[in-house]
């Protein structure tokens, strides 16, 4: 399983996890260069100290959607740093819903930094607004929409919407891209998925390995997809033995399984 800290000196820029409360990340994207960028921001202190240690500038802070435990300290970072730019989606823009944004970011849109390119990537279904940002280094910030053995919960898009997000848009990236998602979710995701796909070996596996991790407060994201084609129940929605648990058939639309499985997990507590 590959974490941040094995970030070769090749790669544009170096992610630096930052875990935040109970089960948050931040990601700071650091060029080598003493400039740094920010994926979501839930909270100043532990950002700003990293920033601080690093006797870095932060330029940029790329916000994925609204919610406030990824856009609750944008005020503070753009006290601390008032010529930072602010990047979200259209449609968050549109509903003033992000603190500071300076910056639209289209679907499709690519634009350069830290010696890397990123494309943007609107992923609506978590929320309307929420967008990826996926970088040619094959590393992809994708907020709570994916995750490591998930997906993240319907509060404004539709089943068919987060259908599209998985399986059109993030699962039509290069198998070996990690995915560094905002929240420490697996043990409980994989908890779940053994329970709609109890005889996957490699889930079976990959359970054990995560148990260890977490056991020793080691963070399991970020992931890489080929591993989540695996593993993850809500990409492996054609799988027959996912739909026998759903008691879904074979010729039920693909998004009407994930809503099924989706709707399972909400309730799930185990
Ligand atoms: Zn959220």
């Amino acid at each position: 399983m590959d974490n941040a800290a094995s970030m070769t000196p090749s790669t544009p820029f170096d992610v630096v996890q930052i875990p935040v409360w109970t089960d948050n990340y931040a990601y700071l994207l650091c060029p080598r260069d003493g400039t740094a960028a920010v994926v979501d921001s839930p909270e100043a202190e532990p950002i700003l100290e990293v920033l601080s240690q690093g006797g870095l500038q932060l330029t940029h802070i790329f916000n994925t959607h609204h919610h406030f435990d990824h856009i609750g300290a944008n005020q503070e970072l753009i006290a601390a740093f008032p010529d930072v730019v602010v990047c979200g989606g259209r449609y968050d823009a549109e509903h003033q819903r992000i603190p500071g944004q300076t910056r639209i970011l289209e679907d499709g849109e690519t634009f350069e930094w830290g010696g890397d390119r990123c494309t943007v990537r609107e992923v609506p279904a978590h929320t309307l607004g929420h967008i990826a940002y996926c970088w040619d280094s094959n590393r992809a910030f994708v907020g709570d929409t994916l995750f490591f053995g998930g997906c993240g919960r319907l509060f404004e898009g539709t089943a068919a919407m987060m259908d599209r997000a998985l399986y059109e848009v993030l699962g039509r990236l290069d198998n070996s891209t990690l995915l560094y998602c905002a929240h420490e979710y697996t043990e409980a995701n994989l908890r779940f998925a053994r329970t709609v796909d109890p005889h996957n070996a490699e889930l079976l596996a990959l359970s054990e390995e995560v148990a260890s991790l977490r056991a020793r407060g080691k963070p399991t994201v970020p992931s890489r997809l080929e591993q989540e084609w695996a593993i993850n129940p809500f990409l492996r929605c054609d799988s027959p033995t996912i739909r026998q648990a759903l008691n879904c058939d074979t010729s039920s639309p693909r998004h009407e399984v994930l809503g099924a499985l989706r709707t399972l997990k909400d309730g799930f507590r185990g």
